[in-house]
Formats: structure tokens, C-alpha cells, sequence
């Protein structure tokens, strides 16, 4: 089975792509992910449509704002992750044309 998400070996954070991964490891300097098939959770607030991730963010919602109902759109949101790394652009620069002679006719 693909994996949907990355897993951080240090904390057990998951992260939803490679994206997310390298955004975690700089922040937090780990850098021990493994493949997981367990979905990010996506917990969607029914009162203002905050986005949570864990249930720890949906309960710490719940005691800031009162707002109790969530949506689980776990499965929804899950996608096979890509562990392809996006790449730096690699768009093919036109040419610059460089050297072209722009010696100007001196007026003297
Ligand atoms: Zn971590
Ligand atoms: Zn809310």
C-alpha cells in the first residue's frame, strides 16, 4: 500500500508531503522520516472551518473558541503521498543571448 504521509521518526509528527517534511525538518532540525499509510487527520471545525490536524489541535480549538462539532475529512483529504522532491525549477531558461557586441560608433 502507498504511503499517505511521512512520518517524523523524532517526534511522530506526519506530514502530508516531502514539502511539509523538509518545512519540519528545518524548523525542528529531525530528519528521520519514514513512509506512513496512516492518513494526516484533517478534523474541520463545523462552526468556522478552522483545519486541525491532530485531536490535540481540535481540543485546544475546542477550549479556545467553544466550538465543539469537526468534520472528519481525514480520508478525503488523503492522497497517495509523492515522495518525489520537488525540484527547484529546472524551466528552460531561454538563452540569454550574452556577448552581443554593443560597441556604439563613438561621436566624436
Ligand atoms: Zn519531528
Ligand atoms: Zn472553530
Amino acid at each position: 500500500m502507498a504511503g499517505l504521509s511521512l512520518q517524523c521518526g523524532d517526534c511522530g509528527t506526519l506530514l502530508k508531503s516531502v514539502e511539509e517534511a523538509q518545512e519540519h525538518a528545518e524548523l525542528t532540525s529531525h530528519s528521520n522520516f519514514a513512509e506512513s499509510t496512516e492518513a494526516v487527520l484533517n478534523l474541520i471545525c463545523s462552526s468556522c472551518g478552522k483545519p486541525c490536524r491532530s485531536k490535540t489541535e481540535s481540543d485546544l480549538h475546542t477550549k479556545r473558541t467553544g466550538h465543539t462539532e469537526f468534520v472528519d475529512r481525514t480520508l478525503e483529504a488523503a492522497k497517495p503521498i509523492s515522495l518525489e522532491v520537488p525540484k527547484a525549477s529546472a524551466d528552460s531558461e531561454e538563452d540569454v543571448v550574452a556577448g552581443e557586441s554593443s560597441q556604439t560608433e563613438g561621436d566624436i
